[in-house]
């Protein structure tokens, strides 16, 4: 899908059917984890030739949400909803949601999407990563 640039295209990636995909990895021993990154396996140690890219499906479960009412950040409106989610693929992450004061609970299912938000630049518009509960 053609678009504003991702704000974090290190962190998350487009897919074909509208879920985005998560930039994670996964080590030798099994592991899985998000974000990628190569200082080494939080469950095994292992490192290096161990630890290797992979795309995690944006699909998940709402393990903790909360409406944020009040917040200190310059440039964020509140309120905002943030959520804990726990991946299909194993990795738990922490989120921003589409729900503005409605935020889902425990146990909804839920997918990534890119969505449009205001960039740093007057004017200019990115795609950021949220989470929204599935139809
Ligand atoms: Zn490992």
């Amino acid at each position: 899908m053609d678009g504003p640039q991702l704000l974090k295209p290190a962190l998350y990636a487009q897919g074909d059917d509208g879920v985005a995909w998560l930039n994670g990895g996964a080590c030798a021993c099994g592991h899985v984890f998000f974000p990628l990154q190569d200082f080494g396996c939080e469950m095994c140690g292992g490192f290096g030739v161990d630890l290797t890219p992979q795309r995690l499906k944006g699909l998940g479960r709402i393990v903790a949400s909360a409406t944020v009412h009040l917040h200190a950040g310059k440039g964020r409106e509140a309120p905002f909803d943030v959520g804990v989610v726990k991946l299909d693929d194993g990795p738990v992450v922490r989120t921003l949601l589409t729900s503005v004061g409605d935020a889902p609970a425990p146990g909804q299912a839920v997918r990534a999407v890119l969505v449009e938000v205001d960039g740093k630049e007057p004017g200019q518009r990115v795609r950021d990563l949220r989470f929204e509960v599935q139809a």
